[in-house]
């Protein structure tokens, strides 16, 4: 048996780097997906066994994952996909000249949720007007992302950018890549590399960036640890996110925790210590705005599904038994299974 990290996943057998050096092409023990469809991804360490006169190596074992990133059906009809394991940072990319912030605080939720470091990567800057719109944006943004994260700001023309990301993903580090197709992830790993690696999305006449490809892939960057584009990552869930706005938020939740009223609302209530610190200057409008269109919407959120639960006839209780048959359901259909 040997020690392996899955390096690269497309649509075909995983690709692990072994720990004394070689790369395989693996299969899934039957054993491992057979329970409750366990699949490795890139980043996972995992043991795996090379079989003489085998063309492939056999994961027997995932290791446990210190940080995943999963993406969510908000409806439930899917079991929590992983798409990444064991990464130390996430950059959540936007383009500088066009943020998106609902979208924005959507993926600094699911970034902090993971539990990695956090940092906004705004891209493109060459199509900003001038110097002024630049720095205008990147406050607006620092703003919102609150004390904890940093903003960067790059752009194809300006190597001085790449290197400050460069900078963040030290030697042994793994960085996630976070943002719509389009807004120039592909573009940001080739300036990383130094060379062109991943194939950037053209852009649609609509403006509108397009999927190329789903795989994932460990790239070395020089000088420094891995970079994992991810594309393809649609629908981000935001399921009772509770923890990743926590998280997110925490110096807001810091402040509540002075509300006169345990359940405050943060809206009409008096002695609300949230809404003083904004009228004291201490919390950025933006950053409070942010914060409540997100509870409010995981609010909503889980009681359109309790709501649709009552309809069932279903109890909270029975959710563990509907998730495991449905797990089940789809093994079934699954066309990659070993054997
Ligand atoms: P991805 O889908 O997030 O990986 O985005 P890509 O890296 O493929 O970039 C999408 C499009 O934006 C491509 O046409 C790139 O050439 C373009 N692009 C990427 N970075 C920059 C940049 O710094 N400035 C400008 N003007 N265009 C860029
Ligand atoms: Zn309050």
């Amino acid at each position: 048996m040997r020690k392996a990290r899955v390096v690269k996943l497309d649509r075909g057998y995983p690709l692990v780097r072994c720990e004394d050096g070689p790369l395989v092409r693996c299969e899934h023990a039957t054993a491992l997906v057979k329970g409750d469809e366990l699949r490795a991804v890139v980043g996972d360490f995992v043991e795996v066994d090379v079989p003489r006169g085998h063309d492939k190596g056999i994961i027997e074992r995932i290791l446990p994952r210190t940080r995943a990133f999963v993406r969510k059906d908000p409806a439930e009809r899917a079991l929590p996909q992983v798409l990444a394991a064991n990464f130390d940072r996430v950059f959540v990319a936007q383009p500088l000249a066009d943020v998106n912030v609902r979208r924005l605080e959507r993926e600094l939720v699911l970034a902090y949720e993971t539990g990695a470091q956090v940092t906004v990567v705004l891209t493109k800057a060459d199509l900003a007007e001038d110097e002024r719109h630049v720095a205008e944006v990147r406050d607006r943004v620092r703003a919102l992302a609150g004390p904890d994260v940093r903003t960067l700001v790059v752009s194809a023309d300006d190597p001085s950018g790449v290197e400050e990301v460069r900078a963040l993903i030290p030697e042994g580090s793994v960085a996630v890549l976070l943002g719509k197709s389009g807004v120039g992830k592909s573009s940001l790993v080739n300036m990383l590399v130094g060379a062109d690696v991943q194939e950037t999305t053209p852009v649609r006449e609509d403006g509108k960036g397009r999927h190329t490809t789903v795989s994932r892939e460990m790239v070395p960057v020089p000088g420094g640890g891995f970079v994992v584009d991810m594309p393809g990552v649609r629908g981000l869930g935001m399921w009772e996110a509770d923890a990743g706005i926590g998280a997110a938020f925490s110096d807001v939740e810091k402040l509540a925790a002075n509300c006169r009223f345990r359940d405050c609302r943060h809206a009409d209530e008096p002695g609300c210590a949230v809404r003083a610190a904004v009228e004291a200057g201490e919390l950025a409008p933006e950053r409070f705005a942010s914060y409540r269109v997100l509870k409010q919407e995981t609010a909503d959120l889980r009681e359109r599904r309790e709501e649709a639960r009552r309809m069932r006839g279903e109890k909270a209780s029975d959710r563990k038994k509907s998730a495991a048959r449905s797990g089940r359901t789809r093994k079934g259909g699954s066309k990659r299974r070993r054997g």
